[in-house]
């Protein structure tokens, strides 16, 4: 599938839960929520159905998110019957890590299970190596269990791991060294991530916000030039350096990179069955009632995807005043 602008589509991400067992300040910053139902988000077999769809024309990245993906109930399962599906390359799962280390009824961890079950890019959220800071961050005292997590995750085969880190000036910029520490003593590759506008305009604050280009000035300070990779790629917007040392560093700056969205390869679908074509934009498509029309056929879930790749802008709106309308819990980071 190529939309308008060149934009060839090969990566679904994939919301599947609007809970979580954390509250970051910046995603879903009051303790009030109103959950959706249960009959409201997608079914495993639904979630499914729509892969299949996707995979036949061209899909070949899935990342499960959320919400916190470990908080649905049997999500290990479902890992479990993507990575079967042949046409999927890559298989990925974003997670805030505190769930990982938990047993599940066959005695393995969450960690092994997803492992298992085939998924091999791991992201896990860390905005801080404070206790105090994680709390402030996440309302939650949870790093203790981060950290059990990303134990199990190693224990359990996983390679790489991305750990994706938050700016917020005041909060972390005094932690960017430690963070790029900690990633290299734990091998894994630390991407810093601008604050955006998605679920609440109060916390992007002038006060808050901090570039991508300072924090890449602040890490230089300590540990020296940080070189550009040009062609260095995961999948995803990121661009990275690489210190004298050799560690890699990934930014993900969709407030100040004016090329963020040049390769954008990327639909989303929340947890209750919109399909969006951009995280930055108000536009989504109702999907589940497609999906509950028991006269849908494959073909028009195959439709379905090419009248919303043909929908997909150019770039997100962050620029443009945008006004969030949905949490990010509810879009899927
Ligand atoms: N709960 C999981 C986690 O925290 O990794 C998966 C879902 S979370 C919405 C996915 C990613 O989105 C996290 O890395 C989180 O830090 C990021 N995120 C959430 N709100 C954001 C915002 N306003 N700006 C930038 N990143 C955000
Ligand atoms: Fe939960 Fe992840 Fe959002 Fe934090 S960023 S509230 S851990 S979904």
């Amino acid at each position: 599938m190529e939309d308008h602008y060149g934009h060839r589509i090969s990566y679904l991400r994939i919301s599947v839960t609007d809970r979580c067992n954390e509250r970051c300040t910046y995603c879903m910053p009051d303790e009030e929520q109103t959950w959706l139902e249960r009959t409201e988000i997608l079914t495993e077999e639904e979630i499914l159905r729509v892969v299949h769809a996707g995979v036949s024309l061209g899909i070949s990245k899935i990342r499960v998110t959320g919400g916190e993906p470990l908080t649905r109930p049997g999500v290990v399962d479902l890992m479990g019957k993507l990575g079967a599906i042949p046409q999927i390359q890559n298989l990925g799962f974003s997670t805030n890590g505190t769930l990982l280390s938990r047993k599940l009824k066959s005695g393995v961890t969450n960690a092994q299970g997803l492992y298992d079950a085939g998924v091999r890019a791991l992201n896990l959220s860390l905005d801080s190596l404070d206790p105090e800071v994680y709390r402030e961050s996440t309302s939650r005292d949870l790093l203790p269990q981060f950290l059990e997590g990303l134990e199990a995750a190693q224990e359990a085969g996983f390679e790489n791991i991305r750990l994706n880190c938050v700016l917020m000036r005041n909060r972390n910029e005094h932690e960017l060294w430690s963070l790029v520490e900690f990633a290299a003593e734990r091998g894994c590759l630390i991407r810093f991530v601008e604050l955006m506008p998605v679920s609440s305009r109060e916390v992007l604050t002038e006060e808050n916000f901090l570039p991508a280009i300072e924090a890449r000035r602040i890490i230089e300070f300590r540990h020296g030039e940080l070189k550009p990779l040009p062609d260095y790629r995961t999948n995803g917007p990121a661009s990275y350096f690489e210190l004298e040392s050799g560690q890699k560093i990934g930014f993900i700056s969709a407030m100040t990179n004016l090329h963020f969205c040049e390769n954008c390869d990327k639909l989303r679908l929340t947890a209750e069955g919109k399909l969006r074509p951009c995280l930055g934009s108000h536009l989504e498509f109702d999907m589940r009632k497609v999906l509950r029309d028991s006269s849908t056929t494959d073909a028009d879930l195959q439709q379905f995807f090419r009248d919303v790749v043909d929908r997909k802008p150019k770039e997100h709106d962050f620029r443009e005043n945008y006004q969030p309308q949905r949490r990010m819990i509810a879009i899927g980071g």
